[in-house]
């Protein structure tokens, strides 16, 4: 049985298209916000129903202090003080108000900003920590590189925007409900007229939006395009070429065409999006006179008093504002969950999760042993391994050659369990690899490719990531650069295993090549529970000779453990125990030096040519 199981992609709905599917994702999108912070959450939906009902309540006692007016203008001598006073006091509640409306309305926007930061950093971290959880072959997948990049760069934004959108809806809703209570009293049309004059411009918004996410989606290709070209030429590492080739010009041509296209794609489509915009908007301008007029024409007719004139025109003012700010911020949530809909698109990607627990095999003398193992690459047409069968004992060493090409790198990936063979098995002490637990097999191997990674750290750092558990330890990062050559760089630098490697950061020292291999190789050192080490090239940037010398350094000091050697050098490769020639993804000859060179085939026409090239 294998014990890899893919875990069931859940199944996410299809983001519903129509009203519904503004919703599919503020759900989360709350949750989310609840669970960054409880007192935030409570005070941004207090905050909200208060900001939602003080309006209302200021036209009402708008209404109160006009009637008010008029009725101490008419009144009798006797009662002109009294009426003044209530008057005044009415003005003075007004203000009130209209003071506690905005200390609501900055109070939102503070918890507003607190939570931006927050929630930022939340979808960040997690969009980090499921990459933690991710295959090679996830990164090496462009389709879902694109997702990626997608959920980074907008998702952080959008899930605040979409929490703020939700909160402002039930504002407004409070407003609006509480406008309607009040204007109902006129007539229960105005109610109707107002709602309905907004519909087009919604209809019209919930449209382009969907456009507008579509654009998004298509064109992620091209804005990764451009993000790479923009690191091209403002980094570093690719500077020396960029210049030397004169390729600048080029590259900024491209990142320039790239923008035309989308810049016209965006131009066309908010062009569109606003023209539709103002003439639906002049429907609801429209609503507004004629609901004006209806409302002054009561007035005259003395069916309502002209306080109630004043604030029933507030109350359908504001209602229509109301009313277009909940369309409108329907519109953003439809497109806030659009976005989101990839960022949880992303964060739900289903990862195969390993059920290994073996942490020990069966024959521990037994080794490495591949069994008719074949691998293909996701979505590739043709095997890059056919057939590999190899056995290495602890204490040997192998060494892999082969045309670029080949499949040597690959089949270090397959050890490393980095991907899976699709045909065969490898064993590890006599246990499928695919049954080992995760970190005790990690445990196990060293690996250091020849791409490895020059970490923009301290030095001593960069020998430490060797082993997680010693990262920082100085008593280990020595004796990892003894055994890895490296000690004569740390003396040439001025703070030792403390100075900071490569230009990114203040004080850093760049390394040569050949420095940084060493650097690499003590890398490898610093496990020194992996009992498999393995080097793909990464001693190319040497000489022939220190290659040699430290090959035969390492196999000293790997004498009880498994050394595994890709090299173009045959100089070091004739050092190996055994021999391992590739060819098109399966082992044209298998042997030692002097059986191979007996052999007279593949090998031994290759080691003579390069001997040649030596004499
Ligand atoms: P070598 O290390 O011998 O130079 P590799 O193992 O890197 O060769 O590559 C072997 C073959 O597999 C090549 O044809 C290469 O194009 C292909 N290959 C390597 N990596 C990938 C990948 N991530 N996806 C698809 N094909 C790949």
């Amino acid at each position: 049985m294998n014990p890899r199981r893919a875990r069931q992609p859940s199944d996410k709905p299809e983001l519903a298209r129509g009203f519904l599917g503004v919703f599919a994702y503020s759900r989360r999108a709350l949750e989310l916000v609840w669970t960054t912070s409880r007192p935030l959450s409570i005070a941004l939906a207090v905050l909200t129903l208060l900001a939602g009902i003080f309006p209302a309540a200021i036209a009402y006692v708008g209404a109160l202090i006009v009637d008010a007016v008029i009725a101490a203008i008419q009144a009798a001598p006797a009662d002109h003080d009294a009426l003044t006073s209530h008057a005044l006091t009415l003005v003075v509640a007004e203000g009130l108000l209209v003071a506690a409306l905005a200390g609501a309305q900055r109070g939102l926007s503070l918890c507003q900003s607190l939570l931006r930061a927050q929630l930022g950093q939340r979808v960040n971290a997690m969009i980090l920590e499921k990459a933690l959880t991710l295959d090679l072959a996830h990164f090496e997948n462009s389709e879902f590189y694109d997702k990626l990049t997608r959920a980074r760069r907008e998702a952080s934004s959008r899930p605040l925007s979409l929490v703020m959108r939700t909160f402002g809806l039930a504002q407004n809703g409070v407003s609006l409900l509480s406008y309607a209570t009040l204007l109902i009293q006129f007539s229960g049309w105005a109610v109707l007229v107002l709602v309905l004059a907004g519909l087009p411009a919604f209809l019209a918004e919930a449209k382009f939006s969907g456009a507008a996410f579509r654009l998004f989606l298509w064109r992620s290709p091209e804005t990764r395009m451009q993000l790479y070209l923009e690191t091209l030429l403002a980094r570093e590492d690719h500077v020396k070429e960029i210049k030397l080739f004169g390729l600048g010009p080029l590259f900024l041509q491209r990142y320039r065409d790239i923008f035309h296209k989308l810049y016209r794609e965006d131009r066309d489509l908010t062009v569109r999006r606003d023209t539709w915009g103002f003439f639906l908007g002049l429907i609801g301008t429209a609503a507004l006179y004629g609901a004006y007029a209806w409302i002054a024409l009561s007035a005259i007719a003395r069916a309502i008093t002209l306080g109630q004139m004043t604030m029933y025109l507030m109350l359908f003012r504001q209602g229509q504002s109301a009313v277009s700010a909940i369309l409108s911020a329907v519109g953003g949530m439809y497109e806030d969950n659009l976005y989101l809909s990839t960022l949880y698109d992303y964060l739900e990607t289903p990862v195969e999760e390993n059920a290994g627990t073996t942490v020990r095999g069966p024959q521990p003398d037994d080794g490495i042993r591949f069994e008719h193992v074949g691998f293909t690459y996701p979505g590739a047409e043709t095997p890059t391994l056919v057939d590999v069968n190899l056995h290495i004992r602890p204490g040997q060493s192998m060494a892999l050659v082969g045309e670029n090409g080949s499949g040597k790198t690959t089949l270090i990936k397959l050890l490393t369990r980095l991907y899976q063979p699709t045909v065969g098995r490898i064993l590890l002490d006599g246990q499928d690899l695919r049954e080992w637990d995760e970190t005790a097999l990690r445990d196990r191997i060293g690996v250091i490719f020849q791409d490895f990674t020059r970490y923009q750290l301290l030095l001593g750092e960069n020998i430490g990531a060797g082993d997680v558990q010693h990262f920082s330890d100085e008593a280990r990062w020595r004796e990892a650069g003894e055994k890895g050559m490296a000690t004569a760089i740390v003396e040439s630098l001025p703070a030792g295993y403390r100075t900071p490697l490569g230009k990114w950061f203040n004080e850093g020292r760049e390394l040569s090549g050949g420095q940084w291999q060493k650097v690499a190789l003590s890398r490898a050192f610093m496990r020194s529970r992996a009992d498999i080490l393995v080097l793909d090239e990464p001693t190319a940037a040497m000489d022939a000779a220190a290659e040699a010398t430290i090959f035969e350094h390492f196999r000293a000091l790997t004498r009880d453990r498994i050394a595994i050697l890709i090299s173009h050098r045959f100089s070091t490769v004739r050092m190996a125990d055994q021999i391992v020639v590739l060819q098109d993804g399966r082992i044209a000859e298998h042997g030692s030096h002097d059986e191979l060179m007996q052999l007279n085939g593949h090998y031994a026409h290759l080691f003579s040519l390069q001997a040649k090239g030596y004499r």
